[in-house]
């Protein structure tokens, strides 16, 4: 996999224009450096060397002394300079990993370089694309480029792999890393070979990627696309492919440049860098506890299954509040059960303290599950907690509640049937009548036993 991400950083790489040019009129944020003009001296921005260590070292990298940039040659229109100032022998760090599934995915690298500008395609109906402008707004912003090692067997774990350094760049801070909005671009890499074989096959490189699924629609797509040429008894040509969303295929945009053909040479306007390794020390020991970590802990800790620890700690907000709820008194596994459904969105979460007190109300059995979850919602939309809480009990009182029972009994003598010929599953839509008959407040929990008592079952 290679992976490029914008660093959070709110100037470009080598000069003082801003990152953020959303909505800004083409070719106004933009200065003679990122515009490439001669005679003007680039300057390295120290935020995006510190966001590119973050990463590498929460990918386990090794962190060089000495690491200095290169200039990678090639002509393109939205390349004003004629080259990209990138990395190539000395990056800012290699051989890392990251952890999948327990597994080790290795890195290979992760540097930083330079985006290019953007060409805008304006097309008629029949001729395709009639004129094209260039856009440097683009042009200078930071990248970091990840390259895995071919660990990745399928394109589940391709897709997977992707997410989990999404996450794991959420957690750090270092990127917002939005597919969709161009700040984390995936360029899957794919060969097949024969069962057995231990060597990788010619491969193809996969661009214009724009979200997970097509992650690994791409690659499922070129996988059975190499197969059949291979199995027609042709070859493999080692190229560059655009994935088409609306044709959901791949097509051939370019032939693969070898890195001879780019003329890498040191860039000699900027001086080599010189890692101090106390600095390294002290971004080493500001890494917050990272999202596998995290979840490992939940497990243990909290005793909670696999699942639930994944998509507690998926998220950094909402692992915080998972464990502030725990905190605050609430059971784990009914906060986890809460974060991962109707607390999902943090939209959808007042704040700890009402979220603690209506759930242990429900856990009192003041109220039920419904109610509770009513609640939380008359509290996000602006409701005290004492007055969302203040309208709602639940009918526990057995007599009460007995006679709701004796009523649905008599109205389903097809649910009683089925219960007692053995199908345990009809106790649950008499539980849902009791529900209905009593306008969402009984208790479900005795519902359930006093039908089951009136049942014998
Ligand atoms: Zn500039
Ligand atoms: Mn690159």
């Amino acid at each position: 996999m290679e992976v490029h991400v914008q660093p959070r950083t709110r100037s470009k790489m080598f000069c003082g224009c801003a990152t953020d040019h959303v909505g800004q009129p083409p070719n106004s944020v933009v200065c003679e450096i990122c515009l490439g003009m001669p005679g003007v001296l680039p300057v390295i921005n120290k935020q995006a060397v510190e966001l590119c260590l973050r990463a590498a070292l929460a990918l386990n990298c090794e962190i060089p002394r000495h690491t200095k940039f290169d200039r990678k040659n090639y002509f393109y229109p939205d390349l004003p300079k004629g080259y990209q100032i990138s990395q190539y022998d000395l990056p800012m760090s290699r051989d890392g990993w990251l952890e999948l599934d327990g597994r080790r995915v290795g890195i290979r690298r992760v540097h930083l370089e330079e985006d290019t500008g953007r060409l805008v395609h304006a097309g008629d109906q029949i001729h395709l694309a009639v004129e094209s402008y260039v856009d440097l707004n683009r042009a200078g912003v930071p990248l970091m480029e990840i390259v895995s090692e071919p660990d990745l067997r399928s394109a589940e774990q391709a897709k997977e792999f992707a997410q989990a350094l999404r996450t794991l760049l959420r957690y750090l801070a270092v990127s917002e890393a939005d597919m969709e909005k161009g700040q984390m671009r995936v360029e899957p890499n794919v060969s097949v070979r024969r069962t057995g074989s231990g060597e990788l096959g010619v491969k193809t490189e996969l661009k214009n990627i724009n979200s997970f699924r097509s992650v690994q629609r791409a690659v499922d797509y070129e996988v059975r696309r190499q197969v059949d040429v291979l199995e027609a008894g042709g070859q493999v040509v080692q190229e560059t492919r655009g994935w088409s969303e609306a044709e959901q295929r791949t097509v051939t945009q370019r032939g693969k440049e070898y890195a001879e053909d780019y003329r890498y040479f040191p860039e000699p306007d900027l001086p080599p860098l010189e890692l101090d390794p106390a600095w390294i020390q002290e971004l080493r020991a500001s890494l917050p506890e990272l999202p596998a970590a995290r979840a490992a802990r939940f497990r243990s800790q909290f005793s909670l299954s696999a699942y639930d620890a994944d998509q507690l700690s998926e998220e950094r907000p909402r692992a915080d509040y998972f464990e502030e709820l725990v905190s605050s008194g609430v059971d784990a596994k009914l906060a986890a059960n809460w974060l991962i459904g109707e607390l999902r969105d943090p939209a959808a979460r007042p704040s700890v303290l009402s979220t603690a007190t209506v759930l242990k109300t429900m856990v009192s059995g003041a109220i039920n599950r419904d109610q509770a979850r009513d609640a939380l919602a008359d509290v996000v939309a602006g409701a005290t907690v004492e007055a969302a809480l203040a309208g709602r009990s639940q009918v526990s009182d057995e007599e009460e509640l007995g006679a709701v029972v004796e009523r649905v009994l008599a109205e389903n003598p097809q649910a009683v049937r089925d219960f007692r010929a053995g199908k345990q599953k009809a106790i649950g839509a008499l539980v849902g009548k009791v529900k209905q008959a009593t306008g969402g407040k009984a208790n479900l929990k005795l519902a359930g036993d006093l039908l089951r008592k009136r049942l014998g079952g």
